[in-house]
């Protein structure tokens, strides 16, 4: 009998049945495995069991794993997040926290478990003059339209505003900024979780420090996180933003090298784009002012050698800058390449090995591989500015994103299989040559993969994991553990 093992929980089943909110016994169906009733009595929120629910939670942006989970939790309160970890793990089952499903391959999905819906959490709490505190599920879009008013914003922002604030932190979170503040998660000054044991703690560089170290950067290995206060530093007005063109890779590099050197932007990006007539190199470079007083844009590009008659200058209101994705999502969305799979890769590779990994990959790459509105994205950034210690990098003082960002022009799962299978053979080059996986990529990790990732770290994690989740209940979709 499969469920042998659920049998005092089935005794009250009709009973908790009738407690889940929003869903009536039929909804529910043949339940996957029953909630105790107890449990559910008291929650503030609603458990669903339903197939529409079940069914929106088995996806995410990466089309490429889909995994069902039993129910999925739509938490009232820390409370509800408490009650469910705990009854769930019991059980032996898992829990998967979902943010925004921005994954590419199936990390924040269970088969079988509980899914979290973390988007239930959005509300943004006070704005103060350096801190802002935020429910973990609130997007850093949400985040930005209550700072931004009073001229305040995170030191870091991801590339697209859609994200959730706990999702990203889970990983890291990497922006233009990163060469000067670091990642997302090095800009939280407390975090509010609930751990793997369902017990509901605070923590910060001064209190439960372990746990806060764990967490941030630690894929959601341990806790999940309900509420963050996040770092706030004062917002531009506007930005002067120069989109410089370069002859070659090496051209490129040079002068990200300079940059990050003297730091005289405040966002650097690098980009490798295909066009029918081959890769174009291309910084988009970024300096922040407010009132009249627009930088001096000779001053700002002095020394650099992109090929000045190709560069695009121009000023935006600082907001349309960070909000540069929104029309690409809009064409994407459009045109259905928003939906296709998206068997990303994501990495970090260090300075000494940037040019020739960089330069191998691209002969063996074909625009076509990446699609028409792909990248190579290569973004330098100083080591230093890190300080996730579970956020693994080169031992470069210097060190570069090094992700190929696919958006295929078809949606066939046997393409999506071969790139996914590539990206596997291009990260081990990547590994061999000292650079590190950042894990928002699509491909399988085993558990030794995991450790050789986490390596000196690894001890630290394992550790943690004994502690707040020792009955390896959260967060399945990494496959850590
Ligand atoms: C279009 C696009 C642009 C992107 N740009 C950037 C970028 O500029 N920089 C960058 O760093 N990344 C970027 N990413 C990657 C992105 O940061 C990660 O995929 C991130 O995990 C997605 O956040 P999410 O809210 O969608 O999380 P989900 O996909 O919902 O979850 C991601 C992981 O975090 C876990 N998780 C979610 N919420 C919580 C929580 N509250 N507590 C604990 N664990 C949790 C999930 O279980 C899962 O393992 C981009 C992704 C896309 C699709």
């Amino acid at each position: 009998m499969l469920f042998a093992g659920f049998a005092t929980a089935a005794a009250g089943v009709a009973a908790a049945r009738a407690a889940i909110k929003g869903a009536s016994a039929a909804q529910t169906g043949e339940l996957p495995f029953p909630p105790p009733e107890d449990e559910l009595r008291f929650l503030d929120g609603e458990l669903r069991f339903d197939e529409e629910s079940r069914a929106a939670a088995a996806v995410d942006f990466g089309h490429i794993i889909r995994r069902t989970p039993a129910g999925v939790l739509l938490p009232g309160s820390d409370r509800d997040v408490a009650t469910t970890i705990r009854w769930t793990g019991r059980l032996g089952r898992k829990i998967a926290p979902q943010g925004q499903s921005h994954s590419v391959y199936g990390r924040a999905q269970t088969r079988a478990g509980i899914v979290i819906d973390m988007t239930q959490f959005r509300t943004v709490h006070g704005v103060q003059n350096d801190r802002v505190v935020v429910d973990a599920g609130a997007k850093w879009s949400e985040v930005l339209a209550a700072t931004l008013p009073r001229g305040l914003a995170p030191p870091v922002l991801t590339e697209y505003l859609e994200l959730s604030v706990g999702g990203t932190l889970a990983v890291g979170g990497i922006g233009g900024t990163t060469s000067r503040y670091g990642a997302q998660s090095d800009n939280v000054l407390e975090l509010d979780v609930v751990t793997g044991r369902g017990r509901e703690v605070t923590c910060s560089p001064h209190s439960n420090a372990d746990l806060f170290d764990a967490v941030r950067a630690g894929l959601g290995q341990v806790a999940v996180i309900t509420r963050a206060t996040l770092r706030l530093i004062p917002a531009p007005e506007q930005v002067r933003r120069f989109m410089l063109i370069y002859p070659d890779l090496r051209t490129m590099l040079t002068d990200e090298r300079l940059l990050a050197a003297d730091n005289r932007f405040e966002a650097v990006q690098g980009a490798v784009l295909p066009t029918p007539a081959g890769w174009k190199y291309r910084l988009d470079a970024v300096a922040q002012f407010s009132g009249n007083n627009p930088p001096d844009d000779d001053a700002l590009l002095v020394g650099l050698s992109d090929d000045r008659p190709a560069a695009e200058i121009s000023t935006l209101p600082y907001f349309d800058y960070l909000n540069r994705l929104a029309a690409l999502e809009k064409l994407l969305r459009s045109n259905g390449q928003w939906f296709h799979p998206h068997p990303w890769l994501t990495t970090f590779v260090g300075d000494s090995q940037v040019e020739s990994v960089v330069s191998e990959e691209l002969a063996r790459l074909t625009p076509a591989v990446l699609g028409t509105f792909g990248q190579v994205v290569l973004s330098a950034f100083r080591r230093q500015a890190f300080t996730s210690p579970l956020l693994r990098l080169p031992e470069d003082d210097l060190l570069y994103a090094f992700n190929l960002v696919r958006f295929p022009t078809t949606d066939s799962a046997a393409e999506a299989d071969r790139l996914v299978k590539a990206n596997r053979t291009i990260y081990e080059r990547v590994r061999a040559a000292g650079g590190t996986l950042y894990p928002v990529s699509a491909f399988p990790m085993s558990r030794d993969d995991w450790r050789r990732h986490f390596g000196s770290a690894w001890e630290r994690l394992r550790d943690a994991k004994r502690l707040f989740d020792p009955e390896d209940t959260l967060t399945p979709g990494y496959e850590v553990f």
